[in-house]
């Protein structure tokens, strides 16, 4: 394996660690070991590492671990200085290391109006005059995820519910899926939208009897609206990101790999960074369109930078979605003859994507493909079975995102390539209600194919979409050990051969994820040497019943030895 700066780094780094343990020792001759900062003791350790699965506590110098064995074992690392924590026999485990998420996103939808579980357009009123009173005089409103399926009478809503309370606030609330959002008068006239405005292609502009938009905008035509809605200020993108890092701290999740990271987010990352004040692990995917030429340029490779943030690898789409019809398939849908899917944008023609491929792995840039129905994953292994051709093999972990449903010949291809299937259980259980009547019962039970991945010994690794999808871990273990679906139709699992254990799916969200990052000497497990990220549980989620898993609470999240959530305090400490 070729070594990137960023090993290099760790290398020294490393070094440098080591040599002040060396004179911390010889100057105190009294003491055999210098004292550790931070001893967390009488746990119930699932450490994740195979060799030394279970442990009482351990003790952290610095940002790492550097024992970890009995409660008598880590009572010599204990100092005047030692801060210790009483775990009062809970579970403790690695940090969640999140594979796949939108953080940005994310923390918009943590700072936007929450209109999902509303149930009338009262209630969608009132909710957005609370957001008024938080929002500054001019500055947009936007998000929402309002569903009027969930109202009654369930009838599409209107600008004339929001224009009285949204005169000085542009407004453009979306609809749960995406498809749909509800603009008011203000927003409209930026947007240049009026009565005579035509629909354009594959979108509509909703009208009243009048002849008059109602403001609710369908599919293409929401792009006017994306067009005139600025881009966030800096202020405003770390306000949204320190929303997700409180987010993700107070759930476990110590690592996150961002999948389309904009490069304003990675400057804030950054400047978040040198300031200390990261308190989640950060691996940023840019899209491949920009991101291979121009991370080839300065010569980053895969998992370049610290252990808080690092870059090296691309974002690109093979497919669109199931919900919309538009994964790629090799047959069509089951419910709608004539319609396979369709190859993004970007596959067209596919020698573009091929090329961006080819910049990349030269560079030893990392690949992560968003691939979705079976067509567009077999695409998407015949590309990478080129790229390995024209480059030879290396130690390259190129990766397919969601890997949702596989074509039986497939899954060998996928482990001899060594491809790690990047996936996110709590999809399984939300799409797993509809599924079936869409795709069949033979596509859909190689749909989330947990178990048949491991069965060929591809490499898991685990997330959760968010913000699509919670950022909850402990819904990703839920789903992944029951397959229950949302809809409480499969209780004992829909497609239950699929069903991972416990042990299996924690070590797909720690261990595989931290794989699949390049980064499983650092983190990933628990055991000396490596970083202390750690996370206590309310519960131990290895014996209580799989359905309890849900509701299992976090009751401290520590990241490179530092607190960074304690529910005992009620909220995030620095
Ligand atoms: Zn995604």
């Amino acid at each position: 394996m070729l070594k990137g700066a960023g090993g290099m780094l760790e290398v020294i780094i490393s070094l440098c660690w080591w040599a002040m343990i060396l004179l911390n020792s010889a100057s105190s001759a009294a003491q055999a070991k210098p004292a550790a900062d931070l001893v967390i003791v009488n746990a119930k350790v699932w450490t994740g590492d195979r060799a030394h699965p279970s442990a009482q506590a351990v003790a952290v110098l610095g940002e790492r671990l550097v024992a970890v064995g009995s409660n008598s074992d880590i009572q010599a690392w204990r100092g005047p200085g030692t801060r210790v924590i009483d775990a009062g026999g809970r579970l403790m485990v690695p940090g969640f290391d999140d594979a796949h998420v939108h953080f940005v996103n994310g923390g918009q939808q943590l700072e936007a109006v929450q209109l999902n579980n509303a149930t009338s357009a009262e209630e969608l009123k009132r909710r957005v005059a609370e957001q008024v009173k938080k929002t500054p005089r001019g500055e947009w409103i936007t998000g929402g995820d309002w569903d009027e399926t969930k109202w009654s009478p369930p009838s599409l809503p209107t600008k004339e519910v929001i224009d009285s309370i949204t005169p000085n606030n542009p407004t453009f609330l979306s609809r749960y899926d995406g498809h749909m959002g509800l603009a008011n008068s203000a927003a409209l006239r930026l947007a240049g939208i009026t009565p005579s405005t035509p629909d354009p292609p594959g979108g509509q502009i909703v009208h009243d009897e009048q002849g008059n938009p109602t403001g609710a905008l369908k599919d293409a035509a929401m792009d006017a609206m994306y067009k005139v809605i600025p881009p966030l200020s800096h202020e405003q993108r770390v306000r949204v990101i320190k929303a997700a890092l409180a987010h993700a701290g107070s759930l476990g999740v110590t690592s996150v790999q961002e999948m389309v990271s904009s490069y304003p987010d990675i400057g804030v990352y950054a400047e978040l960074a040198e300031r200390g004040e990261l308190t989640t692990r950060i691996y940023a995917a840019p899209l491949i369109s920009d991101g291979a030429e121009d991370q080839a340029k300065i010569g980053l490779r895969h998992a370049f930078g610290s252990t808080y943030l690092r870059v090296g690898a691309v974002k690109a789409f093979a497919d669109g979605s199931l919900g919309s019809r538009t994964a790629y398939f090799f047959e069509p849908f089951s419910d709608q003859p004539g319609n396979r899917g369709l190859l993004a944008e970007g596959m067209h023609p596919i020698e573009k994507m091929r090329d961006r491929m080819m910049t990349a792995d030269a560079a030893h840039i990392q690949l992560c493909t968003h691939a979705i129905g079976d067509a567009a994953i077999s695409t998407i292994l015949d590309l990478y079975e080129e790229v390995v051709k024209a480059h030879g093999e290396a130690d390259r972990r190129m990766r397919i995102e969601h890997a949702q449903h596989m074509g039986e010949k497939d899954f060998d291809r996928f482990a001899q390539l060594k491809v790690i299937a990047s996936m996110q259980p709590y999809h399984a259980i939300d799409d797993g209600r509809w599924a079936e009547p869409r795709i069949g019962h033979d596509r859909a039970s190689r749909t989330y194919a947990f178990r048949t991945f491991l069965k060929h010994g591809v490499r898991l690794a685990f997330g959760t979409d968010w913000d699509v999808a919670p950022l909850n871990p402990m819904l990703g273990i839920y789903a992944a050990v029951t397959r229950a679906t949302l809809d409480g139709k499969n209780p004992d699992g829909w497609f239950p051969e699929q069903k991972l254990t416990v042990t299996e799916a924690m070590e797909a969200y720690t261990m595989g994820s931290a794989y699949a990052e390049f980064q499983e000497k650092e983190k990933g497990s628990l055991a000396a040497g490596k970083l202390a990220d750690l996370v206590i549980l309310s519960d131990d989620i290895f014996s209580i019943e799989p359905v309890k898993i849900r509701d299992v609470k976090v009751w401290k999240t520590i990241v490179g030895g530092r607190v960074v959530f304690d529910r005992d305090q009620s909220g995030a400490v620095h």
